[in-house]
């Protein structure tokens, strides 16, 4: 009798990877299961499998570092790679077939067609299929109803120095919330964290400039234009006393480092990244990463977002904020949110983050769509007003600041989306305390 092939299947849900291993066709294959990235790694070395099934968002490690680890070793040129993931986002998909992925599996599992692609890997008879998007489209609709904002207790400090998502806007329409791209700087006592260098940073770099502040950490979420077009403009890493620590996400194809010093070459800035006079250093940050800094402590959770986006959890004095500016809850979903119960399917793809934000204190996260714009914008990596509430119900949130606002929403329609806020939390019957962040709001916590 030939031996078994064997297949190794990561994924952080046990009831997915128990509903592959006790499959009638189960008993075809020898498996093996992980569900965090650095179990799966260990397990490609002593299980030795000939087919690996990776979801994109295991804890710990992201599936495309884990894809490109097999990729690149020598030893592992004939371990096939599976890649599963809840998300339809193109971006992920292409970068995973460029990596080298024999097959990119959308989630929910067709059980069916997980097992044919492991009969066709094993005849050698296997190829990607072709991106699709298949999305029911429903509407819904809603009433206002205003929630009082109570006074904050002083203690940490929390300023947003930028509130737009995507790119800077001015002009009359953009007076009251500002135009700056995402910043927001945290400080309890002496120590201080920065994170996100949207263009809002260079206001508060000229700040931190005339304080003579010497050391500074800032975190990226990721590195899309609007979460670092501010970096070259931030005043402190022009002066050689200064110690910036820069500390982001292990990117896809290439590290923060690499991604800045392309940003600072000639063609589109006139000093480089070796020309800064500041001692930089950088460090990699993964999904459930810690970092201590001070009396702070920074954790790391992927976010639901092309590329590797990381959302952060300060937890400081007792306190939890948690700070999530591009994420897309409940994608392609139009329903009504408040008929979504605790156990539904459909917030399988986010118990984990669900898990890492639940009772913060402090939840500041995006909503960059109004409901009715949500149609033309699933994938896109944001949420809809409605989908947004859902993560606020289920994390058991009263007190959220939504940011990460969208460039074409003036001032006034800033003011109508709060009211579908209301709206949304009303028809949850959420008594959350609910505030659209501003450039230069300032709140303590
Ligand atoms: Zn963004
Ligand atoms: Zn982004």
């Amino acid at each position: 009798m030939s031996k078994l092939k064997k297949i190794l299947v990561a994924d952080p849900s046990e009831k997915i990877l128990n509903s592959i291993t006790s499959a009638p066709d189960a008993k075809l294959y020898e498996f093996a299961v992980a569900t965090t990235g650095s179990e799966c790694i260990e397990k490609i070395n002593s299980f030795k499998p000939d087919l690996v099934v990776i979801d994109l968002l295991l804890p710990d490690k992201h599936g495309i570092e884990i894809l490109r680890i097999i990729k690149t070793d020598p030893n592992l040129q004939k371990t096939g790679v599976i890649i599963s993931s809840d998300q339809r986002i193109a971006q992920n998909y292409h970068i995973a077939m460029q990596q080298g992925a024999d097959y990119f599996l959308l989630k929910p599992f067709d059980f069916t067609a997980l097992f044919q692609a492991f009969a066709k890997f094993f005849s050698h008879n296997l190829s990607a299929d072709p991106f699709s998007k298949i999305f029911t489209h429903l509407s819904a609709s809603f009433h206002s109803k205003q929630v009082p904002v109570k006074p904050e207790h002083k203690k940490t400090r929390i300023k947003f120095w930028g509130t737009r998502g995507s790119h800077p806007v001015s002009g009359p329409d953009y007076i009251r919330y500002g135009g700056n791209t995402c910043c927001l700087e945290i400080q309890h006592g002496e120590d201080l964290i920065i994170i996100d260098a949207g263009s809002g940073i260079r206001p508060l770099g000229v700040k931190l400039a005339k304080q003579g502040v010497k050391r500074i950490h800032l975190f990226i979420s990721h590195t899309h234009l609007d979460h670092v077009t501010g970096f070259p403009f931030f005043e402190p890493i022009y002066h050689p006393e200064a110690e910036v620590n820069i500390w982001g996400p292990i990117g896809f194809e290439n590290s923060l480092q690499e991604i800045l010093s392309t940003m600072l070459t000639p063609s589109f800035f006139p000093i480089t990244l070796q020309e800064i006079n500041a001692k930089l250093s950088f460090h990699e940050l993964r999904d459930t990463h810690f970092v201590e800094i001070g009396a702070m402590q920074v954790y790391t959770h992927h976010t639901y977002h092309p590329g590797a986006t990381l959302g952060f959890k300060i937890v400081v004095d007792g306190k939890q904020i948690v700070y999530i500016t591009d994420n897309e809850l409940l994608l392609g979903f139009m329903g009504n949110p408040w008929e979504i119960e605790d156990q539904d399917p459909i917030l399988e793809p986010h118990r984990s983050l669900i898990e890492f934000i639940k009772n913060a204190d402090l939840l500041i996260h995006e909503a960059q769509y109004f409901n009715e714009e949500y149609p033309a914008k699933v994938a896109w990596g944001h949420s809809s007003v409605a989908n947004a509430t859902v993560l606020v119900k289920e994390c058991n949130i009263d007190h959220w600041i939504v940011t990460h606002h969208d460039p074409n929403h003036t001032d006034k329609d800033i003011d109508r989306k709060l009211q579908t806020h209301f709206d949304c939390l009303d028809n949850y019957g959420l008594t959350c305390r609910l505030l659209m962040a501003h450039d230069e709001m300032e709140i303590y916590i």
